[in-house]
């Protein structure tokens, strides 16, 4: 099944390809690997041509899930590479630095639950300063951390290499980055990898204690895209879609695009208050979570064998640029989410 659903997309996006793709990859080709629109299967359901280059989606995929990163976990040897990496990225694509850093490093020391270790690391953060509305800043973030390398009884492999968890998260972030450094945007992007996420929020919670969040009028925040979700292909779902008009902006942009947000089906998981996006989302800031991920029967989530292997290329690609294209109008300054009233919010 998964292979006959492959063909079908891909064959979708070449047909398309030809005639609408508005941005070409590093390569200079259009969409997938620049193949003519004539050979083209069944189409039932037309998608979204590709616009971000799937080539580097797959290099930052399989870097930072590398067995090299050891399951980066934050305080790490592992995690630095990955740090390194991000920002070598960051420099690369042209971003800049957040208010009051001197780098692409916010750089400070927690203490882990159930540790008595005080641990060094740092969110990793870049900006693309918006062209007519540079106060109004756009967060899109995912965590660079995972559960580094653990051993068990019985199991051979003990990298946890997190690759669904984060690491296509994180590749999504810096497609975004890139994108829009392509194609312009009104209001600013803060583009945030987070540390520390599997320990607790601990990143974004840190970041979210430095900033002024009224400037934050919307955060989009990435985990687990790499699967075939549960509603079909060419969809993902958001958390805490009720508790803002976020999803709704979304799902108006998504028209036509063969691409469908869903609301969260898994409530009974909370996964609202499970990533990232709940550490700006406690200051009111629409703050929500895109996955793809069955995460109801998904066999390797928190294990060893989330790998690089097991992700979906096409899902991943094509989820990062359903991101792009549903928030358009947010980044963009002609959409502005309602923000979000939590009922346990601390005064
Ligand atoms: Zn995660």
């Amino acid at each position: 099944m998964t292979k006959v659903f492959k063909i079908v997309v891909v064959s979708g996006l070449f047909l398309l390809g030809s005639c609408k793709v508005a941005v070409k990859g590093n390569d200079g080709k259009d969409g997938v690997d620049g193949a003519s629109a004539e050979k083209t299967g069944t189409i039932k359901k037309e998608v979204l041509p590709f616009f971000i280059d799937s080539v580097t989606v797959k290099k930052h995929l399989y870097t930072l899930a590398s067995d090299d990163m050891e399951g980066r976990k934050s305080g790490t040897a592992g995690i630095e590479k990955a740090a390194k990496y991000i920002e070598n990225e960051y420099k690369k694509i042209g971003l800049t630095t957040f208010e009051g850093l001197d780098s692409y490093r916010q750089t400070f020391n927690f203490t882990p639950r159930r540790s008595k270790e005080e641990i060094t690391s740092a969110n990793i953060i870049g900006v693309l300063e918006g062209k007519s509305k540079k106060d109004e800043y756009v967060i899109i973030s995912a965590h660079y951390d995972h559960l580094g390398i653990r051993k068990k009884e019985g199991e051979l492999d003990s990298i946890y290499n997190g690759a669904n968890d984060d690491a296509s998260g994180v590749t999504g972030v810096l497609a975004l980055a890139e994108y829009f450094k392509k194609v312009g945007n009104e209001r600013t992007i803060v583009f945030a990898a987070f540390t520390a996420e599997e320990m607790g929020l601990v990143g974004s919670t840190q970041f979210g204690k430095g900033i002024d969040a009224s400037k934050f009028v919307a955060g989009i925040n990435l985990e687990m895209i790499g699967k075939i979700p549960s509603f079909g292909p060419n969809t993902a779902w958001l958390t805490g879609f009720e508790r803002s008009d976020f999803g709704k902006i979304v799902q108006k942009n998504l028209e036509g695009s063969g691409y469908q947000l869903f609301p969260d089906p898994y409530k009974k998981f909370n996964l609202f208050f499970r990533s990232d996006n709940a550490s700006l989302a406690r200051l009111g800031v629409p703050s929500h979570t895109f996955s793809t991920t069955a995460i109801d029967v998904d066999k390797d989530y928190h294990k060893a064998s989330d790998e690089a292997e097991t992700l979906n290329m096409t899902i991943i690609t094509q989820t990062i640029q359903a991101v792009a294209k549903g928030t358009e109008s947010i980044i963009n300054g002609k959409d502005t989410p309602t923000r979000v009233v939590l009922e346990e919010k601390k005064k």
